[in-house]
């Protein structure tokens, strides 16, 4: 059976175990603790080798120069809606609300916000070191930003450091793979305890959950990538969401960004009308680093989690959100559940419970299915504004109906 599906049951029987037993479920706890602490060993190694990989794979940025200037701009800067929209909608939905979870260890949690500038001036770690051992994700993040356009800018000399980096990111995924095997485990002790002690009311939110996220996506898509569209490309949005059909039933189904590339390819020059030259350089890239879907996830589910345990998020913890899941989408891999190890990194860096983690784990799947869809929508979207001000977009091709139903037909 696939994981996914291992891990809807977890979260069934977990509910159905927890229901029957009430507050005595709380034995079956510490099978969830053991999951939650295993994503929690990841968080650090995995963040600091992907991210240094996403940043050293765009060696071509700087033969492509502008191309590759102008979609990294564009992929950094819609993240950031993304994220912004998932906040947004999920304060108005308020997903989490009337839960009342209780944090296990609530001194974990509790923190005195740091201003503003605090946090600004805090994300430059004084000691890289010391931000890895203290798992300072914000920090880690910078320095391996840094480290790797370091990489790429020595060349020849980098490569010995890229291969490992690389070999120790590949590791890490497979850590990540064998953690996951024990999600059904852990989601069943998670969601037997927060049944037990919270009754069936949890599930209605986890309902909302879902909604919130499939609204986010929609809206990110239909609203402001056709505005991108037709504001910045001058060109019909009808045409470019109409050729999203394919690549979005692939990534739906695969819950893959890396393995829909070659449908979004195909797609992007075939009924867009995006070169060879820039379709082939702005989609895999974006595979890579461009995740708003991931993003507004992130955005939705930390908001959730706040809600649910009853905690108050300042302005600072809302800027943190956002600056954290924008970069932490340029390390998440193009791959069917990258994005919930993600959502760790964001919940530990504002300080949230990372239980909620677990209880958003028995139906991750769901949401990753729609994440995926705006990943790569958001790539084509980028695709067709790079290449529409390079002149390298064909027009013909981007408006002429009857290519696409050529290729629908066929
Ligand atoms: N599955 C997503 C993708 O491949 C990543 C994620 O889990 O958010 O785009």
């Amino acid at each position: 059976m696939e994981l996914w599906k291992k891990i809807l049951l977890g979260m069934v029987f977990g509910v159905v175990v927890g229901s029957i037993l009430g507050p005595d479920a709380e034995v079956l706890k510490p099978i969830g603790t053991l999951f939650v602490n295993s994503i929690k060993m990841l968080i650090v190694p995995l963040v600091f080798c992907s991210l240094i990989v996403g940043i050293t794979s765009m060696k071509d940025t700087k033969k492509m120069g502008r191309i590759g200037l102008k979609a990294v701009a564009l992929y950094l800067g819609t993240t950031a809606v993304a994220i912004s929209i998932g906040i947004v909608l999920s304060i108005v939905f308020a997903p989490g609300e009337g839960l009342n979870m209780v944090a296990s260890n609530p001194d974990a949690v509790a923190k005195d916000a740091p201003s503003l500038i605090q946090t600004l001036l805090n994300i430059i770690p004084k000691n890289p070191v010391g931000a890895l051992a203290a798992g300072n994700i914000l920090q880690i993040i910078v320095f391996a930003v840094g480290l790797g356009i370091s990489l790429v800018l020595i060349g020849e000399k980098g490569e010995p450091a890229v291969k490992v980096f690389e070999a120790l990111a590949e590791a890490m995924y497979k850590l990540t793979e064998l953690v996951m095997k024990l999600a059904p485990f852990g989601v069943f002790g998670l969601m037997a305890w927060v049944a037990g002690k919270y009754g069936l009311d949890v599930l209605l939110p986890l309902v909302k959950v879902i909604a919130v996220v499939y609204l986010c996506a929609t809206v990110h898509i239909v609203v402001f990538y056709s505005g991108l569209v037709s504001t910045l490309g001058r060109l019909n949005p009808v045409r470019y969401l109409r050729s999203l059909t394919n690549p979005a039933a692939v990534a739906f189904t695969t819950t893959s960004s890396s393995g829909t590339l070659p449908a979004t390819i195909k797609t992007a020059r075939e009924e867009l009308g995006v070169s060879k030259g820039v379709s082939s350089f702005v989609l895999p890239l974006g595979a890579t680093i461009n995740m708003d879907g991931t993003a507004l996830y992130q955005g939705v589910c930390a908001l959730f989690v706040a809600q649910a345990f009853g905690i108050d998020l300042e302005t600072s913890d809302y800027i943190t959100i956002v600056l954290t899941a924008t970069l932490a989408s340029v390390g998440t891999a193009g791959v069917p559940g990258a994005g919930l190890i993600m959502l760790s990194l964001v919940l530990t860096t504002v300080g949230l419970p990372l239980e909620g983690l677990a209880i958003v784990a028995g139906i991750d799947r769901i949401l990753d299915m729609a994440r995926t869809v705006v990943n790569i929508c958001g790539d084509m979207m980028v695709s067709v504004l790079v290449a529409k001000s390079e002149g390298e977009l064909d027009e013909t091709i981007f408006n002429d109906t009857e290519v696409k139903r050529d290729i629908e037909t066929a």
